[in-house]
């Protein structure tokens, strides 16, 4: 028998004045759909389920669903059943996940080739389908998302053709590029998008104003953040099945996970504790050097505010899966950045690797690997394979398998690519017609009187 896994609130020890320490826990699906928790932590498993070394090893020459099968029986179990699992876990994964070789013992891991090419389809797309299959009250849940551009995408297609739920997706009018405002009004069926005469804080004040508005209380309002732990649990399943494809007997692997938000490298942190041998977890970040700089001197002061580097989906000067790193060391960070209680450094140190990687730096290593090896990498990734190389040098380790993962396509990055390299990639099969997509977003203002009236005329009401 499985064991039941509980969630608890990465705050229930706090003392701190105008909040109520969240004392209880919860199951995954409670978890799933509250999103956080009431007193603004983070849910986090009671335990890490252990995986025994020769199922990981069994994966090899397997297809991506076995290996997500496995992680997924292992926390999810006891709350449903294995077809019903088998069936989401084969609707989320039907694309390739491939794996290329740079150099020595190196691996880059391309998560790009998802619907909207980014790494965020993995997590969005298993927790939609979970969100489906576990509401099961019989109403609509609706779910609402501001974005700056491509977290919404990723979360509109993940949802898309989900029975069960509907999405809300906001933006700012004149801050998404032509190709991200094609990409988001052309999703349609049971996602819709309006776009907001505002900027991307409008967006997100306007969801949380919804989110906290009594009236709007009949509609079932969730949100699909990556602070969900439904966004985590599928972020383990690639460096597992990464692991077996490339290990040699039960050789570690060094990984290294380009930075913003802290949730995918959350996913290999957890990996290793269900037993896969990491050697190392390498957490490179841009410019925003919170981490790295807290690692080296056991001081944590985020940036603030964040600095705009290439690597934008990484411009991030305090991630929020900060809070779950310092919980597994035991330490408190709160939402804000402070800390009330340290981490064992000596511990993280051992385990995990951080150093910030300038702009000027990125689009050098774009160049390098490119010119060097024929790989083409885009910023994000290019911060990660520049973590590797500063670890490998530092380390003087040139023996150990690497994995490099790469989290965007490079095609989404056609101007930078050109300026370099003087290519164009081409985009993905998932988004070739891109251009040729079409659809309609709403046009609504920034004032909040004017969203909710668009809500309570347009979503399905629980009542
Ligand atoms: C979101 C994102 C990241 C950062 O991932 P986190 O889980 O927030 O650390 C890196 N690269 C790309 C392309 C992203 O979209």
């Amino acid at each position: 028998m499985h064991k039941t896994l509980r969630y608890y609130s990465t705050n229930r020890n706090l003392h701190q004045p105008g909040i109520a320490p969240f004392k209880k826990t919860v199951s995954f699906s409670e978890a799933l759909l509250m999103g956080q928790a009431p007193d603004e932590g983070l849910f986090m498993p009671e335990f890490i389920p252990v995986i025994p070394l020769e199922d990981f090893a069994a994966l090899k020459g397997r297809p991506y669903t076995d290996a997500a099968m496995l992680v997924g029986r292992a926390f999810l179990a006891s709350e449903i059943g294995e077809e019903s699992l088998r069936k989401i876990i084969a609707d989320s994964y039907n694309y390739p996940v491939p794996i290329e070789y740079v150099d020595g013992r190196s691996y880059i891991l391309r998560l790009d080739q998802g619907p909207t090419a980014s790494f965020k389809d993995f997590a969005a797309r298993m927790m939609a389908r979970l969100m489906g299959t576990m509401n099961t009250s019989g109403k609509t849940l609706n779910v609402l998302v501001a974005t700056s551009g491509d977290t919404g995408s990723a979360v509109g297609e993940a949802f898309k053709g989900v029975t069960g739920i509907d999405v809300t997706i906001l933006y700012p009018r004149n801050e998404v590029s032509g190709r991200q405002k094609r990409q988001l009004d052309s999703i349609g069926e049971n996602v819709r998008t309006l776009s907001i005469e505002g900027k991307f804080d409008d967006c997100q004040n306007l969801v949380k104003q919804a989110f906290s508005d009594p009236d709007l209380s009949n509609f079932n309002l969730t949100s699909a953040n990556s602070i969900n732990f439904g966004r985590i649990l599928p972020q383990i399943i690639y460096y597992v099945w990464a692991w077996a494809q490339l290990a040699r007997d039960a050789e570690p692997a060094v990984f290294s996970v380009p930075s913003g938000n802290f949730g995918n490298a959350l996913g290999c942190e957890l990996a290793r504790r269900m037993g896969l041998p990491v050697k190392k977890l390498i957490m490179p970040t841009n410019e925003n050097d919170e981490f790295p700089n807290f690692l080296k001197s056991g001081i944590y002061k985020k940036v603030s505010p964040s600095r705009a580097c290439l690597s934008s989906a990484m411009n991030v000067g305090h991630p929020s899966n900060l809070a779950r790193f310092f919980d597994l060391y035991g330490g408190n960070v709160d939402r804000t950045g402070f800390v009330n209680s340290d981490p064992d450094l000596e511990q993280m140190r051992n385990n995990i690797f951080s150093v910030s990687i300038s702009d000027q730096e990125t689009k050098k290593t774009i160049k390098r690997v490119y010119e060097k090896y024929r790989v083409l990498v885009e910023p994000h990734g290019a911060v990660g394979w520049k973590g590797l190389e500063v670890y490998q040098a530092i380390n003087g380790d040139n023996n150990s398998l690497c994995i490099s993962v790469e989290t965007a396509h490079p095609a989404k990055f056609p101007d930078e690519i050109r300026e370099l390299l003087g290519i164009s990639p081409e985009l993905p099969p998932s988004m070739k017609d891109i251009d040729k997509r079409t659809g309609e977003a709403i046009p609504i203002s920034a004032n909040y009187e004017d969203f909710k009236g668009y809500l309570r005329n347009n979503l399905k009401s629980a009542l």
